[in-house]
């Protein structure tokens, strides 16, 4: 034991070395913009709580009477005897918020990437990811065994090629013989003979906060035949009419084949979610590793991920995420950046060196505003940076506060 031990801390020391040792931060308080930690009260602009629905009555009461009608756990997964009223009737508001046919829960966004990936594809598969993609799509690309194609960020000159690269490859493997495909037992289908190729990206980009080219991908990912899967983790809830995320403000929702999204960033909730055709949910059900063999999520957060759901398409949600919006403004306004056609509540102050990133933001606490600092692996080494972001729970005084105190840091911040 003792020796397992040392090689684990020889371990963390090198860790450490690099400036990249990451310790757990105890907050002794709901999540909200001030949060307790480490006996101080902290201004948080790190959370991704945008519309302040976390610790919002309306999601407390409906998680409450989840318990209350349906207590604390969930007993089995959901093919077993989990599959509760409220999971049912959370997928139904999923599917109606969404306008697809159907949606299915997960546990996490994790769990859904996972889940969904590996269902889909297989040894003969190839997958296209943007290069920034979340680290849940990539852990799920490569347990899919299938083949892993990156392109540049938002650049669709780089994806075409891949797409290109793609097409090339089926047209020389084609005509697989029936030895090649014996050769090569799956695990959740049968081979189809047929290679399929699927794109994924974020709509939102989690620590740049930049918009993909959605439109463009959509009008790609036809011309070559492939299938489109987008994660709209910290869109859904805050754009397009319905709120359904960015792929609806881009009008395009109706053309890609896998929606996927998670119910604990605006939404206030805890979970993930895929939405699309009745034959993707049925195929899921019965493909999706990670939700088959997994227990199924606790009642309260299905009661409360539904509440989440109701709120965003009522008038109230709408005055939340205007309050978003206009905190958004406020910011870019007093650092001078000027407003991008499709707002956003994640700013990346790209600082490079990890150390001085974490320097950076132990200054900002030292002046109890809570910025965290984003190093390796979450972002690319040397890419380290202060992420801020901004809820519909901030007020005015909160922008002002954060802005003085990010002038009084020397990161290069002022413009
Ligand atoms: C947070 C996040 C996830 C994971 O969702 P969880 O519910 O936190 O597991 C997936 N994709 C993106 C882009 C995310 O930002």
């Amino acid at each position: 034991m003792l020796s397992f031990d040392a090689v684990l801390r020889q371990r963390l020391d090198a860790i450490r070395g690099r400036g990249l040792l990451r310790e757990l931060r105890r907050v002794d308080s709901p999540q909200g913009p001030r949060i307790q930690a480490g006996g101080q009260t902290l201004l948080n602009f790190s959370s991704n709580d945008y519309l302040g629905l976390a610790n919002d009555p309306w999601l407390k009461e409906a998680a409450i009477s989840g318990v209350e009608k349906f207590g604390a756990g969930a007993g089995a997964s959901r093919l077993i005897c989990g599959s509760l009223t409220p999971h049912h009737e959370l997928e139904e508001a999923l599917a109606g918020f969404k306008g697809t046919e159907a949606a299915l829960s997960f546990s996490s966004g994790y769990a859904t990437a996972v889940g969904a990936i590996c269902a889909l594809l297989g040894r003969d598969d190839i997958i296209i990811l943007d290069k920034l993609v979340h680290a849940c799509i990539v852990d799920a690309a490569r347990l899919s065994g299938a083949k892993i194609r990156v392109f540049a960020h938002n650049d669709l000159d780089d994806l075409e090629e891949k797409l290109k690269w793609a097409n090339r490859r089926d047209e020389q493997c084609g005509s697989r013989t029936s030895t090649t495909l014996a050769s090569k037992p799956r695990i959740t289908r049968p081979s189809e003979g047929k290679q399929r190729t699927l794109v994924v990206t974020e709509s939102i980009f989690s620590m740049d906060g930049d918009t993909a080219p959605l439109r463009g991908m959509v009008a790609l990912k036809e011309k070559y035949g492939a299938w489109l899967m987008v994660d709209e983790a910290h869109a859904t809830g805050l754009y397009g009419k319905h709120r359904r995320g960015l792929a609806e403000e881009l009008g395009v929702s109706g053309q890609i084949e896998i929606q996927m999204g998670t119910l604990g960033k605006a939404l206030g909730a805890s979970g993930g979610y895929i939405s699309g055709s009745r034959a993707l949910i049925d195929f899921l059900v019965n493909c999706a590793r990670s939700f088959i063999f997994s227990t199924a999520p606790v009642p309260a957060a299905a009661v409360a991920a539904r509440a989440a759901i109701e709120f965003v398409q009522s008038a109230e949600g709408e005055i939340r995420r205007k309050t978003l919006w206009t905190r958004v403004g406020q910011f870019q306004s007093a650092i001078g950046h000027r407003p991008p056609p499709i707002p956003g509540a994640i700013f990346p102050i790209l600082i490079g060196d990890e150390a001085r990133a974490v320097e950076a933001a132990a200054e900002l606490r030292e002046q109890n505003i809570f910025v965290p600092a984003i190093r390796y692996p979450t972002v690319a080494r040397g890419q380290a940076r202060l992420r801020v972001t901004l809820t519909a729970a901030h007020s005015s005084e909160d922008i002002s506060r954060l802005v003085r105190a990010l002038n009084s840091v020397d990161i290069g911040f002022r413009r």
